[in-house]
């Protein structure tokens, strides 16, 4: 049975790990139809949103500042998305989500990066998990770029 998540990538996959704090990592999703899309993985096994401790939420609250400033400075997107979905691990008979959020800059305008066009075909709307892979250079500056913003 296929459960790995659309936006993630791989089953238990998030992508490459650009930043941790004391209860979340962030990764680089493998994915970047949505330039700069990452995914905010709590660090324990946990299955729903209302299991979160308060220090788990405090210490998301200070990274969704401190992502999406990071993200405007570099990449100046029109808005952001937070999705925590876990839809994908529903479709095992034995489900066993783990909390992570999607973290989707959306586009109104096209931007460039490293050469590379990134038009968001479906601004204004929900993100479809539509992958797109870029060239390997091209995910570790912007990697390096985000993650400079964060340390
Ligand atoms: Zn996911």
């Amino acid at each position: 049975m296929h459960t790995s998540c659309e936006y993630c990538g791989r089953e238990g996959f998030y992508g490459e790990k650009i930043y941790e704090s004391h209860k979340w990592i962030i990764y680089l999703a493998p994915s970047q139809r949505y330039l700069g899309t990452c995914v905010v993985a709590l660090k324990r096994s946990c299955r729903d949103l209302n299991q979160l401790n308060k220090d788990e939420w405090i210490d998301f609250g200070e990274l969704v500042i401190l992502l999406e400033k990071a993200v405007s400075k570099t990449l100046n997107p029109t808005l952001f998305n937070w999705s925590c979905f876990k839809n994908s691990a529903f479709r095992s008979k034995n489900p066993k989500p783990e909390v992570h959020w999607h973290f989707i800059p959306r586009y109104e305008k096209k931007v460039k990066f490293d050469d590379i066009d990134f038009q968001d075909p479906d601004f204004g709307y929900i993100p479809q998990p539509v992958q797109r892979i870029i060239p390997e250079k091209t995910h570790l500056k912007l990697k390096n770029l985000i993650q400079k913003q964060l340390i």
